[in-house]
């Protein structure tokens, strides 16, 4: 029988050859020529001045809270439904996590929520576009200008996603992207911090080198390296950038074929009068088809599902458990307000096997599965 796993890590194209050539080429450390490529490619594909790779999501935004200079006691305002780094890299900095409810069509931080978390420690907010849909990022921002308040966005997901035309991750003063093997374009782990804000530039090339000025040494334009600030080893190996760069060059297609798998989700479900929640698009985002979720009525009926897909050895995935109710969410967070949104989505909320790969056969079989246990359900 069929074995779909939720996803299937992949290779596209010319990703042995480019390791190849990297190692040919003699250097194996961060920023060698495939490093400096995945730059430029992106910097002109988003638009944006900065790029930086780095060797995950979770280290752009640790970067993120070095750079938003987040001391001991700074709250930052954030969702509760998002992975653990989201809120780990500000606790890093001595930083509390203010979690705010999500709203329920979007399943994005409620930007109507915002103002009322805002406190005198606050510092910044940091929304997450959830499955690659972009938040409110106009409310947002305007919140964030009135109240001085920095704006990273966590786009882990959202690589290739759209705002109103303008590309996710290059909205907010800092941005964070994920090419971990779960996500879109893939590099096994791997990330990228873009600095959209032109004050933080300098900087974020420092703390990426271990607090040291070697970037700017490797230009011309110091003649020796030093110690100038804190920092970390925040850069992925060549070899890294190599397989990520021959991603990159499909991007659009890998995306595209995404879409298409998601739109089969969509229209077969949209077709079936039943009660469960699809996703919602707003007119105003262009989506990268990261993630086709449904939602059930309750946890009963979820679970159920899943393990009925299960036995048909396929394999859908729910996540999150809320960061604010977690162990490490009570101890190091704050949550003013209830969170009613949050606790239900994560009790309700699955995601269905998406990935390159997944066959039309496959897809098929998936969808016959899907509708049987409807109709028994129904
Ligand atoms: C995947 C993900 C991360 C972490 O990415 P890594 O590259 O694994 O560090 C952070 N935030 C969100 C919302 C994610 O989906």
């Amino acid at each position: 029988m069929n074995n779909i796993p939720f996803n299937k890590p992949f290779i596209i194209d010319k990703e042995l050859q480019y390791i190849q050539d990297a190692i040919n080429k003699g250097i194996l450390r961060g920023d060698g020529l495939y490093t400096q490529r995945c730059h430029k490619f992106l910097e002109e594909k988003l638009g944006c001045k900065k790029v930086l790779l780095t060797h995950s999501c979770t280290a752009a935004l640790e970067m993120c809270a070095i750079l938003a200079d987040i001391k001991p006691g700074d709250e930052i305002i954030m969702p509760s439904f998002t992975f653990v780094s989201t809120a780990n890299a500000f606790v890093l900095r001595g930083g509390i996590p203010v979690f705010v409810d999500i709203k329920e069509d979007t399943k994005n931080i409620n930007e109507d929520l915002i103002e009322k978390a805002i406190t005198k420690k606050t510092k910044a907010v940091c929304v997450v576009h959830y499955a690659g849909v972009a938040c409110e990022m106009d409310k947002i921002k305007d919140i964030c200008n009135k109240h001085n308040l920095i704006l990273i966005e966590d786009a882990a997901q959202a690589l290739g996603s759209f705002y109103k035309d303008k590309p996710l991750g290059t909205i907010g003063d800092l941005g964070a992207f994920s090419f971990h093997e779960t996500k879109n374009i893939i590099s096994g782990e791997g990330g990228a911090i873009t600095i959209n804000n032109d004050k933080l530039i300098e900087r974020s090339e420092i703390i990426r080198e271990k607090g040291t000025n070697r970037s700017k040494f490797f230009r011309g334009e110091v003649d020796k390296y030093t110690w100038v600030d804190i920092g970390s080893s925040f850069l992925p190996s060549d070899m890294v950038s190599a397989f990520l760069y021959s991603q990159l060059e499909h991007m659009d297609e890998i995306n595209e074929k995404r879409l298409k798998i998601w739109n089969k989700y969509d229209n077969f479900l949209k077709s079936y009068d039943v009660s469960i929640e699809r996703p919602f698009i707003p007119d105003y985002c262009k989506h990268n088809a990261h993630m086709y979720y449904i939602v059930f009525e309750n946890l009963r009926k979820r679970t159920d599902f899943i393990d009925y897909m299960k036995q048909k050895n396929i394999n859908p995935v729910f996540h999150y458990i809320p960061l604010h109710s977690s162990p490490a969410g009570l101890k190091y967070g704050r949550t003013p307000y209830e969170m009613p949104i949050t606790d239900k989505i994560a009790d309700t909320l699955v995601r269905l096997p998406m990935f390159y790969e997944l066959s039309d056969d496959d897809m098929n079989f998936l969808l016959k599965t899907v509708r049987s246990f409807l109709n028994q359900y129904n």
